[in-house]
């Protein structure tokens, strides 16, 4: 399977506004944000979506919320709250097949889910 643009990324191969980046995650600003505070956070494992997920991937997800967490105090969203969202598949909306969670904040983001 060929490589995907946040597995390049991860590789610093391509070019991206890194925040945090450690030898089990690398987060990075998204490139068309929804909110004032959009940040990408991924496993370096390329582990394509939940669908995906093994047992032995349990302790690097776990760690997302950790770096998470950070990253909302770093961000200046944890008091004013924020949304973490990892889409699945075609309906979830995913786009990119490098399992990843948003970090979205710093405006009121209203409902969980827009109606159709
Ligand atoms: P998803 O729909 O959950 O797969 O989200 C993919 C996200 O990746 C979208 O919000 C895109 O704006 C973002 N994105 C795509 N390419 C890049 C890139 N080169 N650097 C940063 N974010 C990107």
């Amino acid at each position: 399977m060929s490589e995907t643009l946040f597995t390049k990324i991860v590789k610093r191969e391509i070019p991206a506004d890194i925040l945090f980046q450690d030898d089990r995650v690398t987060a990075f600003r998204d490139i068309h944000p929804q909110a004032p505070s959009h940040v990408l956070i991924i496993p370096n494992k390329p582990i394509p979506s939940v669908n995906d997920v093994t047992p032995e991937d349990e302790a690097v997800l776990g760690y997302l919320f950790v770096v998470a967490r950070k990253l909302a105090e770093q961000e200046g969203v944890a008091e004013s709250g924020y949304r973490l969202l990892i889409n699945c598949g075609d309906d979830g909306g995913q786009e990119v097949y490098h399992l990843h969670m948003h970090l979205l904040g710093g405006r009121p983001l209203g409902r969980m889910v827009a109606r159709a």
